[in-house]
């Protein structure tokens, strides 16, 4: 089968399309786009994912049709560019570039200016008649592809510790040291020529392999190692956090050069169609005049801000390329219009300025914070860009979470001592100790230590560290940094480009305003302003209903949706809370939390304690006015809303973990002999506790605990009904695995409830259900649906017992499981449709085959995350009940589900 290898692009054409990104790669079909579309791209070529995928079944063969096709490529490119490569006297360069599926910011890497040699240089340098800007191309491919293919990809560690890449670095800076300049466009011709010749000793010395002067061998060595990068160490990693497959593979691009580093009149820079951060519909960006792509994302330099609108105090001095180049800024603004209007959203560009010509080398949707997702989705349904619907998709559910994350406190910012202020990257609040590797950073997290990364720049080895941080701080680079791209795409607090900053990786300090501060010192960072503040500031909780976007896309999603969403509450703080979010009830409100008050455990205790029923009355009832007064602020705090309260759950020896201490004190207040309680507690002791005597097990030995539960209930309810406040209680019955056990604690419930409307003189509507949380219920749903009038999935149960993985100790053999691939995702977070799933579906259905109209909800952690809302809403759940801070992201996700799927 022979399959086409590579695509071109180029002189307003092109072979390829935006639709191709499994193919193409993300970068390839947007650069085929692009050309398309007339927008100057330079002329090149895309070597389609399936070569990669061949190229790793054929244990690192180039396929033969690649050869063949990318030769002709070539030829056509060098006929659009009029140059060609390798040659004496017209040499042309290219650049190889990596594209995956989606994009990875900087996990693939690029080498630029392929095609310097020996025999290319004299040419180069007679027909640019710069022979600085020709050396200074040489130095800057020496060290990326050293780098690059020689070093990273070929699988080699640096005995030493430090890459070629330092290295090399290190010479460039110990040189300029030398002449004593600062910046790198002060060296001279002669200055790169000597370094270019002294980075390839170096390079020799310690990798043992010349740089190869050859163009073609310069090509394929660059073609295979984005190849190799494919399955590098830091893409694994990278893909292991987004989820993205492995066997995805990814494209390659070879393209022509077109070069910013020829001398004023060229510049380099990298722009969103709107702000990235705020979401705000103004173009921005920045740019670097003389100078080469990387030195942009790299953050070696301080870019200039692109335009007059988007300057800030510290760069209001800098020139912006609106001020310097008008009518290049007009093209590029048209551009950005085209595009934006295009692809109807908004986009992360990278473009290139050679001699006065401008070239669009990157186009891609950008990424945002969650506030500019929002704001951007609005505003393009306003404009009528887009539809109410795309507006909805457009936002992840997950991204809603920034707007409910923590701010730093304004008060204690206000009287906090600031040490510096950099660019604000990645908004809300920070607070942690700082770090100053991605290593430590993983280490003291593991500790439960909250770190602040702080570097000078990241670059995609840090990943792992940078996850794990509550913040990154950077001393470099721009908003368009590496470390500002990764953070803004998890939404995590971030601020870049804080050049006050000096730090000292090895020696772990951080000087700055005067201070030395050192490994786990506090600081606290505000990501939507750049400060950095000394010490451990207080953090706010958010106030999403104070932004006015969230509102509104939130009451489109609102009117979408089908899903109920409720929130697992067991406090009137936060069913108050969850109300402001948008809940519609409470799904799950846990009873025995309630009892581990001092005042109220003692009585736990002794009920516990307690040999005869008699004695197990009295203490249970010295608990009635206690569960009597948390229902009634509930029921307050909810109005009216539907209350899903579930007795009595864990195993009793819950409440007697006691030290000696602790029995001495108990055996005193309740009169016993510590001798009896320690027997008790002997007596109580169970192997597998989980699957102990718990639940509605505990209901059946001890009916008075439920009496006594449902007493309270009903007696609150009665009281505030008589005041005129709604109530509507709805009692579940835990753990649940056979008819005959629902049907002995409904009685006493039913019981409970008769008695209390008899004393108070009243009606009070309310429902006896079960939580549906052991496989056997699934089984006999139908059976158990006869009496009970609601079920709700305690899918956490569930999946443990559906799995048969015990919950606490899970955690010895996941990581295994996630390793090797044996799961991909935690079915305690997601839930697994295929197996569990299918567990709720028959639950579902067998239950609704005896009683129709059966309310069905979902009250696991499973409850607030997007997929398994999305699960619930298609097999027909009524509600999905989650903690309060994830009403909004499952109110949401219930949207999405409503548009992907209407039922
Ligand atoms: P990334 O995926 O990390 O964004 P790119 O392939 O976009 O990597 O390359 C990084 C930078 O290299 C680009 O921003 C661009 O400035 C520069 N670059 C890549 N190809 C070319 C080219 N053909 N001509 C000029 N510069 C290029
Ligand atoms: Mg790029
Ligand atoms: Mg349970």
């Amino acid at each position: 089968m022979s399959k086409k290898a590579v695509y071109f692009f180029g002189d307003g054409k092109a072979q390829g399309h935006a639709g191709m990104k499994n193919l193409l790669g993300g970068k390839g079909a947007n650069l085929a786009e692009m050309s398309s579309l007339g927008i100057p791209v330079p002329a090149g070529y895309t070597i389609t994912t399936e070569m990669c995928t061949l190229y790793y079944e054929n244990k690192g063969r180039l396929p033969k049709a690649l050869v063949e096709e990318a030769a002709k490529a070539l030829r056509r490119v060098e006929r659009s560019m009029g140059k060609k490569f390798g040659s004496t006297e017209n040499a042309l360069l290219l650049s190889v570039r990596s594209g995956a599926r989606t994009s990875m910011p900087g996990m693939m890497d690029t080498v630029l200016n392929i095609g310097l040699t020996s025999k290319t240089i004299p040419g180069l340098i007679r027909k640019t008649g710069d022979a600085r800007f020709v050396y200074d191309a040489y130095r800057r491919l020496i060290m990326m592809y050293a780098d690059v293919v020689m070093e990273k990809a070929a699988g080699i560690e640096s005995k030493d510790g430090h890459s070629i890449r330092e290295k090399l670095e290190a010479a460039l800076e110990s040189m300029k040291e030398e002449r004593g300049i600062t910046e790198d466009k002060d060296l001279s011709a002669e200055d790169l020529e000597q370094l270019s010749k002294q980075f390839k000793k170096m390079v020799k010395r310690t990798l043992n392999t010349n740089f190869p002067d050859d163009a073609e061998k310069q090509l394929w060595g660059s073609i295979r190692a984005v190849f190799q990068s494919w399955n590098g160490r830091r893409a694994i990693a990278y893909r292991k956090i987004e989820g993205i497959p492995g066997d995805w593979g990814t494209a390659v691009n070879v393209q022509a050069m077109v070069f910013g580093n020829m001398g004023e009149g060229s510049a380099t820079g990298v722009a969103f169609t709107r702000n990235p951060a705020t979401g705000e519909n103004a173009f921005f960006g920045e740019w670097l005049e003389n100078a080469q792509g990387e030195d942009v994302v790299a953050g070696t330099r301080t870019p200039s801000p692109l335009n007059k609108a988007t300057k800030t105090p510290e760069t209001r001095r800098m020139k912006s390329l609106e001020e310097a180049e008008p009518k290049l800024y007009a093209q590029l603004d048209r551009i950005r219009l085209k595009l934006e209007k295009h692809y109807k959203d908004m986009q992360d560009i990278e473009f290139t300025i050679e001699e006065g010509s401008l070239w669009m080398l990157q186009t891609r949707t950008g990424k945002r914070t969650g506030g500019a997702a929002i704001r951007m989705a609005v505003e393009m349904k306003k404009s009528k860009l887009i539809d109410k619907k795309t507006a909805i998709m457009r936002v992840h559910p997950n991204q809603l979470d920034e707007l409910l994350h923590p701010m730093l406190d304004p008060k204690a910012e206000r009287n906090a001592v600031t040490l510096a202020k950099g660019l604000p990257a990645g908004p809300g609040g920070g607070v942690g100790k700082i770090v100053f590797t991605a290593d430590d950073a993983e280490r003291f997290s593991k500790e439960g230590k909250k770190v602040i990364l702080v570097r000078n720049e990241t670059s995609p080895e840090d990943v792992h560290g940078m996850h794990v941080a509550e913040a990154i701080l950077t001393a470099k680079g721009g908003m368009t940094s590496h470390a500002a791209l990764v953070a803004r795409g998890w939404g995590k607090c971030c601020v870049v480009g804080c050049s006050d900053l000096t730090i000292d990786a090895q020696k772990k300090t951080l000087r700055v305003d005067g201070r030395v501060l050192h490994e786990l010192d506090w600081l606290s960072i505000n990501g939507s302003t750049g400060q950095v503040h000394l010490g451990k500031l207080d953090v706010l909780p958010a106030q999403p209903g104070k932004n006015k976007w969230y509102k509104e896309l939130m009451s489109w999603a609102d009117q979408t949706r089908q899903l109920n969403v409720r929130t697992n509450a067991e406090t009137p703080d936060d069913a108050k809370q969850a109300v402001i979010f948008g809940a519609e009830g409470i799904g799950l409100a846990r009873t025995e939390h309630m009892f581990f008050e001092p005042e109220r455990i003692v009585h736990m205790r002794e009920m516990i304690l307690a040999e005869d029923e008699e004695t197990r009355r009295k203490a249970v009832m010295k608990l009635l006015p206690f569960q009597k007064k948390d229902f009634l602020g509930i029921f307050k705090a909810m109005a009216g809303k539907p209350v899903t309260i579930r007795l009595l759950d864990p195993p009793l020896h819950e409440f007697l973990t006691l030290t000696a201490d602790q029995v001495t004190v108990l055996a005193n207040k309740l009169g016993i002999d510590q001798q009896k309680i320690h027997e008790r507690i002997r007596l109580l002791h169970e192997l597998n506790p989980m699957l102990g005597h718990r639940g509605c097990r505990l209901g059946i030995s001890y009916p008075e605990i439920t009496e006594m539960q449902a007493q309270a209930i009903f007696e609150a309810a009665a009281e505030l009904t008589k005041k005129k406040v709604k109530v509507l209680p709805e009692i579940m019955v835990p753990l649940v695995g056979h008819a005959n056990e629902f049907i002995h604690q409904e009685a006493i419930i039913r019981k409970a409830a008769r008695d209390v409307m008899k004393k108070y003189k009243i009606k009070i509507k309310y429902l006896v259900g079960t939580m549906i949380e052991i496989p056997r219920a699934c089984l006999v749903a139908d059976k158990i649906a006869v009496d009970a009038e609601f079920f709700s999935f305690g899918t956490n149960d569930l999946t443990q017992m559906g799995f048969g993985y015990s919950r606490d100790d899970a955690g010895t053999f996941l990581p295994d499981y996630f390793e090797r691939g044996i799961l991909d995702q935690d079915p305690f977070q997601t839930l697994d449709q295929e197996g569990i799933g299918q567990l709720v579906e028959m639950g579902v259905e067998k239950g609704r085959s005896t009683r129709p109209d059966l309310k069905i909800g979902i009250c696991g952690e499973h409850g607030g995350d997007p997929e398994s809302v999305k699960f619930c809403h298609r097999i027909g759940l009524d509600y999905v009940s989650c903690s309060p801070f994830r009403v909004p992201i499952a109110r949401f996700a219930a949207a999405q589900a409503a548009i992907e799927s209407p039922r």
